[in-house]
């Protein structure tokens, strides 16, 4: 079902780099601010330079996820002292569970696969020697098969093309919704050569019709959907592109999901062996080559002896115009500068943030921001039973699965023959994610086994489960209190200040200094992308608000906002 498949799969490296020859691959350039990260930080000439005089000045970084991570680690090669405060674990919502008994079968209960297309991702997980496998999305080359199965009929493929008719017809109008209502294919060629000009110019017409749509209104509207009729629509819900289902994204503005197809970021997905949660890990305890003022064998788990300090509950202007950071348990430290990269709604809810410290209108954009809520919940399996062939049919005993049921996906996580496996046996958003929230592990087990034996009569799942399930709700943890944004129809003139905040040059001395970084801050939450992106604008804002420059020959995102940045509305 996914919209742009160009290039075989052989043909790629790791992290989806062309070989010579090669047609240039999309990326995550995201039209609001096409500004190449990846370029950026593969530059020789580096991100930038402080005065020496702020070599070893201690920086606040809140928040020990990959923003945090990624900020934290670029102001200390640049020779700052970033101070990571972090409430629970390190990695944040790249969190990865063991089952107990077996701490080698791992669960990611956060990000969990990552599209080639996000460069300045793999920029760091190439860096840190992490290893990757193509993700089972369904239909995926690493899918051995798939089962869609909706209002009680039941499709087993191997491939898409294997599908009933009404399934291609259902990706078809989708095709053809995007490229006659979006421009589509005229923007992904735009991204893939990288022609900034073209691509804000397609956006920016179509920035102001989009952003009072939602997904479903886009949908219902184009002639594409309304030739084909309610029937294909549902199951565009049910089974959509890339990694299904995405109709609990139907109220949410069209913009979202456009940036998603746009940069491929639905597609072609990868995983971390071992885990996400190694990527945030290997940030923490990495030391960099070359770095200004530390000495070799720097890391940042070094300079804070092996932990970061604890969760913040307070940041305040201090008489001097110094910023005080207070911790839960009462330690205040000042800082110059302070990242931010926790769930914004934090900042109001969980830690006594001085008002005066961000302008009203950011406050609005703050509080006006939209979670998505999710759920998964995961089993450990003695082996990957599914890849037995049923006699009866010469099918697999079970597979990859898309459903109008509870369950909505089931994702099948094969370790080796015969070694123990995982299943994921539902993965969630929204309403589809509340109907798990007040039940525990065991009640959520029942259920969603229910449903799989309505779809597998006669595979006994249960009787292969090893240990004890493993499940989540983002919007029940107080360090979360959500999945990841997602914004709804009218938001673009939030995000777009919330995004372009750490350059401060127009703010009143009150209001600079502290920046606003993390996923739910960029364009693209929900990707871990955007996460790292925005922990690289607020490296330029703090560069900057120090007395810094970025490198004569690498400009940052900063110095090229204005010219690319995301427009105005008003
Ligand atoms: C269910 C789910 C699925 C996802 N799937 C994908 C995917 O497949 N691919 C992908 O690319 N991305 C995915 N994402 C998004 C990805 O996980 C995020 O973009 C990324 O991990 C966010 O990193 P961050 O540093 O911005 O925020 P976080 O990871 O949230 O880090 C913020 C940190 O701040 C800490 N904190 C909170 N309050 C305080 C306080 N008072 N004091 C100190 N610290 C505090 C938190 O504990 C947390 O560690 C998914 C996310 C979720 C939740």
């Amino acid at each position: 079902m996914t919209i742009a498949t160009e290039l075989p799969e052989a043909t790629r490296t790791q992290a989806g780099r062309p070989r010579a020859g090669e047609q240039q691959p999309i990326t995550m350039l995201n039209p609001d601010f096409p500004f190449s990260y990846d370029r950026y930080l593969e530059h020789p000439a580096g991100l930038g330079a402080i005065p020496q005089v702020h070599h070893g000045t201690e920086v606040a970084v809140i928040g020990a996820g990959l923003s945090g991570l990624v900020a934290a680690y670029e102001l200390m090669k640049l020779g700052l002292k970033p101070v990571i405060y972090e409430a629970d674990q390190i990695g944040g919502r790249l969190r990865t569970a063991s089952f107990p008994s077996a701490p080698d079968v791992v669960a990611d209960l956060g990000g969990m696969r990552f599209p080639e297309s996000g460069k300045a991702f793999y920029h760091y997980v190439d860096l840190l020697g992490l290893e990757t496998q193509e993700f089972p999305n369904p239909l995926a080359p690493a899918t051995s098969s798939t089962v869609i199965e909706l209002a009680g009929k039941k499709h087993y493929a191997n491939t898409a093309d294997e599908l009933p008719v009404f399934f291609r017809e259902v990706a078809d109008a989708w095709r053809s919704a995007l490229n006659d209502d979006a421009a589509f294919k005229e923007m992904q060629e735009a991204i893939r050569i990288r022609d900034t000009r073209r691509i804000k110019e397609l956006w920016n017409e179509l920035l102001p019709r989009m952003d009072e749509q939602t997904f479903y209104g886009f949908v219902a509207a184009s002639q594409a959907f309304k030739d084909a009729g309610f029937a294909h629509r549902e199951a565009f819900g049910q089974v959509g592109f890339g990694t299904g289902g995405w109709d609990t994204d139907f109220p949410n503005s069209i913009l979202e999901i456009l940036r998603v197809v746009y940069t491929d970021a639905d597609d072609k997905h990868r995983l971390i062996k071992g885990g996400a949660q190694r990527l945030p890990e290997a940030l923490w305890s990495h030391a960099p080559s070359n770095m200004v003022h530390w000495p070799e064998g720097t890391s940042l788990a070094s300079l804070h002896s092996g932990s970061p300090r604890g969760a913040v509950d307070r940041i305040t202007r201090g008489p001097g115009g110094e910023l005080l950071v207070r911790e839960r348990w009462g330690r205040e430290t000042a800082f110059p500068a302070v990242v931010t990269t926790c769930q914004s709604w934090l900042l109001s809810t969980r830690i006594h943030t001085e008002e005066s410290l961000f302008p009203a209108e950011l406050w609005t954009a703050i509080e006006r921001s939209h979670y998505m809520q999710s759920s998964k919940t995961f089993v450990m399996v003695d082996r990957p039973f599914w890849k037995d062939i049923d006699p009866a049919t010469g099918r697999e005993t079970m597979s990859m699965t898309l459903t109008d049921r509870l369950n909505r996906a089931t994702y099948l996580l094969d370790n080796g023959p015969d070694k123990p496996a995982v299943i994921l046996l539902s993965y969630t958003w929204n309403d589809d994610a509340l109907k798990w929230l007040a039940l525990d592990a065991d009640q959520r087990v029942e259920l969603m086994l229910h449903s799989l034996e309505q779809i597998y009569p006669g595979v006994d799942i249960a009787s292969h489960i090893v240990g004890r399930p493993i499940t989540v709700s983002w919007e029940a943890d107080p360090n979360f209190m959500g999945a990841f944004k997602a914004n709804l129809p009218g938001h673009y003139r939030y995000q777009q200040r919330l995004f372009t905040h750490f350059k401060q040059d127009s703010l009143p001395a009150n209001q600079r200094g502290i920046f606003l970084a993390g996923d739910d801050v960029s364009f693209t939450a929900g990707w871990a992308e955007g996460a790292i992106t925005t922990g690289l604008n607020a490296v330029w804002g703090v560069v900057h608000y120090l007395g810094g420059s970025s490198a004569r020959d690498n400009p940052g995102p900063g110095d090229l906002l204005d010219e690319l940045g995301p427009i105005s509305l008003d």
